[in-house]
């Protein structure tokens, strides 16, 4: 028997008597009990706040049940959960009156008798006394719970909470209340699992960056990486450019990195050139970085784009050592003033962004020239076209866009910024 003291008051537990599994690999299952909720009269947060806090502690949850105020069956959601997790915690039907259900089914489920605790009906009459009122018959209830159950008092409110250990794992039961069932989860039930799992998991996370390829296409090369369970793969789409993150959860960090690196390795050997650097890296870090090791010095020319391209190198590593000269337009018709180009607009896009590249590298008299320009096609949707000139020629690709329209300019500037990187890798 184990005490711990708390801001106030007493929580006891007995680690080991049933389950001492000392693994992270417990899972759990959220019961949350309430006519109302079936009837959508209230919105279950409950269960999301309980998800996201027992993610956070790297105990898996597999079920989220909900049930109505029904002694039998909620004794059956009870079994059910209890079959298939080590940890069930149940939200709500603690209070005094008849539709309460949680002790006298969580009793049946665990086939204990409900036993009255004086210790309980103590903390109750406490908490009425403190508030000035009168404590009525039907509190007494509250003061039963199922035999050789822990007793976690509740200093928020007057419903007891408890948690009945079983040769498995614990049925913890806590308020509907969420302002009660909060403080209990971080008072109580928190420390009591992380104990009761043993070292924590560490949870180690890396991402690798790719720029140009859809998540589909990524998800058709390495759909099968994807179902893995540790580490798990991952992918997230930002505009023009996907992350894929490897996660893996060990007892020590170098375990969980361990796990990691052959996957890192699989990926980057079926991805090849689409991946571009690494956790927090961006496109025009690596290839500024790419061009200074090559000696290459870059000029750009952009329009349609609000000026985001230049912004982005501007703001990157190396920018001074490599970017000469960057020209930036409203419009095509401002960027050729700017450049001194005739300006036609009956001029395909490509051989529009080709002229620019090649005349902002004369200018500035740079080994690259890249040009990125966006306009609406004649149809009205948004297109653009990206163009490269170096010494040995010059080459352009338009592209169209169905996107959101407020990652249009992010999108071409990233796909522009990958093209040349790509280029230079060969
Ligand atoms: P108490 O005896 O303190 O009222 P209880 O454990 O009996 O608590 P319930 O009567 O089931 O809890 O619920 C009390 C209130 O808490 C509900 O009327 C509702 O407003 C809120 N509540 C209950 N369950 C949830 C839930 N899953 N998500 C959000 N709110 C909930």
């Amino acid at each position: 028997m184990r005490a711990r003291r708390g801001r106030g008051y007493v929580i006891e537990w007995r680690l080991g008597v049933a389950c001492d599994r000392g693994d992270s690999a417990m899972n759990a299952e959220i019961i949350t009990i309430g006519t109302e909720l079936l009837l959508g009269e209230i919105v279950d947060t409950n269960s999301a706040y309980l998800a996201r806090a027992i993610r956070d502690i790297g105990l898996d949850l597999y079920y989220l049940t909900t049930v109505g105020d029904n002694e039998e069956r909620t004794a059956a959601a009870i079994s059910t959960a209890m079959d298939r997790a080590d940890i069930v915690i149940t939200t709500g039907g603690l209070g005094p009156t008849v539709d309460d259900v949680t002790r006298p089914a969580v009793a049946r489920a665990t086939g204990q008798p409900l036993q009255f605790r004086p210790d309980l009906l103590e903390q109750i009459a406490e908490r009425f006394s403190r508030w000035g009122t009168r404590m009525s018959s039907n509190n007494r209830q509250q003061a039963y719970v199922p035999a050789g159950a822990i007793g976690l008092e509740n200093p928020v409110g007057t419903a007891p909470c408890f948690i009945v250990e079983t040769e498995r794992g614990g049925i913890i039961s806590l308020p509907g209340v969420p302002r009660e069932m909060i403080h209990m989860m971080e008072h109580s039930v928190i420390p009591y699992l992380q104990e009761r799992m043993g070292a924590p998991a560490i949870i180690v996370a890396r991402s690798l960056r790719t720029a140009g390829l859809g998540e589909s296409r990524i998800d058709a090369v390495i759909g099968d990486l994807e179902r893995l369970s540790n580490p798990t793969v991952g992918l997230a789409a930002h505009a023009g450019q996907t992350d894929i993150r490897i996660t893996a959860k060990a007892s020590l960090a170098e375990e969980a990195e361990a796990l990691i690196e052959p996957i890192v390795q699989e990926i980057r050997d079926r991805l090849g050139i689409h991946i571009y650097g690494e956790g927090t890296e961006t496109v025009e870090e690596v290839l500024l970085s790419l061009m200074k090791e090559k000696g290459l010095t870059l000029a750009l020319a952009e329009a349609g784009t609000e000026g985001l391209t230049g912004e982005r190198l501007a703001g990157a590593m190396h920018s001074e050592q490599v970017v000469r000269r960057m020209v930036h337009g409203a419009d095509w018709g401002e960027l050729a003033t700017e450049l001194g180009l005739p300006g036609a607009v009956d001029v395909p896009l490509g051989d529009r962004a080709e002229e620019a590249a090649e005349e902002v590298r004369q200018a500035a008299g740079t080994s690259v020239g890249l040009a990125v320009l966006s306009e609406l096609n004649d149809e009205g949707w948004p297109t653009m076209a990206i163009a490269l000139s170096t010494d040995s020629g010059k080459q352009s690709r338009e592209r169209g866009y169905g996107g959101p329209p407020e990652h249009l300019i992010t999108w071409a500037s990233t796909l522009a910024l990958d093209r040349l990187r790509r280029s230079l890798l060969g």
